[in-house]
């Protein structure tokens, strides 16, 4: 029998009715044998995330403030889940145990984590699945990242004495044994952990979108979803930031050569997206995967003539650039000109100091400072060694008389980026995806 982790999202567990559907997916398929769930999170846009009770309980206790109100609000919501659900579990013991500790001046880890502890419990119970508490098979070290190793081996002894099982997600052990979280949104890392020790053939994570899409749907209309992606087109994707479970979160899955698919609870009969490590032969050249973007970047461009005959001229200007504790994202450079691009955030107040060092050790011939720039990635395996991709996408910018400020391919071949004006951002990458995909 082959073995499916799935992991679910906040969204795909918020009530009842979410963990109905959530119960008749496992059901429907007997290789679904470890499953990690989140807390409940949002029943609507104006509800609030158990994870965020959670904190804002032990936020109160640190102001002295009591904390009855809003762990009522917690507790309720988890014994109407049991009520409708009509579960065989008594959660009153876990609930007076929990607000007696937070009331105490448990950490907020041991806080956050509860509301993944407590939703485990509901499901363990629900689907008749061994519990197993990743307090007992997930590790951190004494500088409180993931040891990983560990928690492999761990994570893969105990699973292996259960058949199925269900593991919170989002929290582990620390080095000194007390609860520890991973950052927000975490119960990702735990499901790719799971789906590693278990040796999955499919890491399944449950959310409530139908996959990634080929542009931001705020920007284009409709985009078509992305059916498959590599992990490196991922990787390029998220880092412009397209809002997917994040690839470092998937670390432990991506090595071991695992599959992950991203699908709907609410939709479940959509396609999703698969993500690989290799999606084999392209067969589809000179298509695009997906387009993504981020706004306020400040370009500098440093002129000096004969600049590539000057021995440490580049080291001098970035040792500026470290010195001021800014790091960079792209360095196109010409014959006589560097330009760094930089995003504004980086540099809140530092530009005129920066402007005023690069002057003194780098005595530039000109240097010019050009805010709201934009940058656009247009990703894809497809791009590869095809001719006439570049072509197409400055074709179709020239076309809507959008002015391209910067371009870097990298040497992949997977990606291209533009630079644009702000003012540009949403019509680029408009233009971008109809010349792909119309
Ligand atoms: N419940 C945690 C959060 O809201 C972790 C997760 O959902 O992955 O961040």
């Amino acid at each position: 029998m082959g073995t499916k982790v799935a992991k679910f999202g906040g969204t795909s567990l918020a009530d009842s009715e979410q963990i109905r559907k959530v119960q008749l997916l496992i059901n429907a398929d007997s290789e679904r044998r470890y499953i990690v769930p989140s807390a409940p999170g949002k029943r609507d846009a104006s509800d609030r995330k158990i994870t965020d009770l959670l904190y804002l309980c032990h936020a109160q206790v640190r102001q002295n403030v009591p904390i009855g109100e809003v762990f009522t609000i917690i507790a309720d919501r988890y014994r109407e889940i049991v009520r409708d659900l009509n579960v065989g579990i008594d959660l009153e013991p876990h609930l007076e145990e929990i607000e007696k500790k937070i009331s105490e001046g448990a950490s907020a880890d041991y806080a956050a984590s509860r509301g993944e502890f407590l939703n485990g419990l509901i499901l363990s119970a629900l689907l008749d699945y061994d519990f197993v508490d990743p307090y007992e098979i997930i590790f951190f070290d004494k500088y409180g990242r993931l040891d990983s190793e560990r928690s492999q081996t761990e994570t893969k002894n105990r699973l292996s004495n259960h058949n199925k099982a269900v593991i919170p997600g989002f929290y582990g052990c620390s080095h000194d044994g007390k609860i520890k979280t991973f950052p927000r949104g975490g119960s990702d890392i735990t499901g790719a952990i799971v789906a590693k020790g278990v040796n999955a053939d499919i890491y399944e994570n449950w959310t409530d979108v139908s996959g990634l899409l080929m542009a931001d749907p705020n920007i284009v209309e409709n985009p078509r979803p992305i059916d498959t992606i590599t992990y490196r087109e991922l990787r390029e994707l998220a880092y412009m930031g397209a809002n997917v479970i994040h690839d470092e979160a998937i670390f432990p899955v991506r090595e071991a050569g695992i599959p992950v698919k991203i699908k709907n609870t609410n939709k479940p009969d959509d396609p999703g997206t698969l993500i690989v490590q290799d999606a084999g032969p392209v067969t589809h050249t000179g298509t695009i995967t997906g387009i993504a973007g981020r706004k306020d970047f400040t370009v500098i461009t440093i002129e000096k003539a004969l600049m590539n005959a000057i021995v440490g001229y580049g080291r001098r200007l970035l040792s500026v650039i470290e010195v001021n504790g800014i790091s960079f994202e792209h360095m196109p450079s010409g014959i006589d000109t560097i330009s760094l691009v930089i995003p504004d955030s980086q540099l809140e107040n530092k530009l005129d100091n920066i402007l005023k060092e690069i002057q003194s050790e780098c005595a530039p011939d000109s240097i010019e400072v050009n805010p709201n720039m934009a940058l656009i990635a247009t990703v894809g395996r497809g791009m590869a060694r095809t001719p006439g991709i570049a072509s197409k996408l400055f074709g179709s910018l020239a076309e809507k008389k959008i002015n391209v400020r910067m371009i870097d391919q990298g040497s992949s071949e997977i990606n291209i980026i533009v630079g644009v004006e702000t003012d540009d951002f949403e019509n680029a990458q408009r233009a971008i995806y109809q010349s792909f995909t119309g």
